[in-house]
């Protein structure tokens, strides 16, 4: 068994990749619960109108629940709205809801519209005990993309190892960078996790060394594997770790997340050398 200590503030990592369908969603709440397992508590913030996550960690989502629209929009502290997944203990969610989808335009004449999610993180923070929060955006750079930018500190890449890949990945790099610049100078790009490999094609290998030489530091040493078993569990209201504890997939998404512990904020403390 693996121990992890955890220490300090909390480490906010947003789950960001502007491409649908590349395993964001899937990372950012399997990662959130390797992560609860290994003793950390961890919030998941569902920041998708398509409420994905929240399905994935078994909480209410339907229209009536408390989320983070009326975080963003009616200032509904976020203990109000935070549930804990039947899954673990330590694992807690920020469901997202259809009303989500309009706030990407009710936000827009909001005052202080960029930040509505940090300061409302930083409330509930100061009053709860969290190791790890982890945001599930949409895949475009909206507001709702934007204040996750604005509300973290790390960003988590997604990688599927094909073609396109790297192509999405300037663009993305490009707005990370514009974020930086003008909103948020903490944000930084600490990890790459390649995700839905298979080995047998020479493509995702090769797409797996480009990643690998222009992003030595940030790519985790743990790949996640194509695997069914990841694809089923959200029907079941589950992440994998709980679906099929010792399928490939749940193995490797737990050694993701001790890298992850164990790297800590290591990459950020080197830039401020
Ligand atoms: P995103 O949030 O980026 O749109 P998802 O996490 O929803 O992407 O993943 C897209 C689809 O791929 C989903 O159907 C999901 O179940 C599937 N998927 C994600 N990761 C894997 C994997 N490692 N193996 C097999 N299917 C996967
Ligand atoms: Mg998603």
């Amino acid at each position: 068994d693996v121990k992890v200590e955890f220490e300090g503030d909390p480490r906010v990592l947003t789950v960001s990749n502007q491409k649908g369908g590349v395993g964001k969603t899937t990372t950012a709440v399997n990662l959130a619960s390797a992560l609860a397992g290994l003793g950390a508590k961890v919030l998941v913030v569902d920041l998708d109108p398509q409420g994905n996550a929240s399905t994935a960690l078994g909480v209410a989502h339907s229209a009536e629940t408390p989320s983070v629209y009326d975080v963003l929009i009616d200032d509904v502290p976020v203990a109000d709205i935070v549930q804990q997944s039947p899954e673990s203990p330590n694992l807690y969610c920020a469901p997202s809801t259809i009303h989500l989808a309009g706030a990407e335009i009710e936000l827009v004449s909001q005052v202080a519209r960029e930040f509505r999610l940090r300061r409302a993180l930083e409330e509930y923070l100061r009053d709860t005990a969290m190791d790890f929060v982890i945001i599930d955006c949409p895949p475009s750079l909206g507001l709702l993309t934007i204040n996750a930018f604005t509300a973290a500190s790390e960003v988590l890449i997604p990688i599927q190892c094909e073609y396109y890949a790297l192509e999405g990945l300037s663009q993305l790099l490009g707005s990370i960078q514009m974020i930086q610049k003008h909103l948020n100078p903490e944000l930084h790009l600490s990890t790459i996790l390649l995700t839905m490999y298979d080995g047998r094609t020479r493509l995702a290998q090769q797409v797996a060394d480009e990643v690998r030489t222009h992003f030595s530091e940030q790519v985790l040493e743990s790949v996640i594997p194509r695997s069914v078993r990841v694809s089923e569990a959200p029907s079941f209201g589950q992440t994998v770790l709980a679906y099929d504890p010792t399928s490939a997939g749940a193995v490797a998404y737990r050694e993701a997340a001790v890298e992850i512990a164990r790297r800590g904020s290591r990459i950020a403390q080197k830039k401020e050398k």
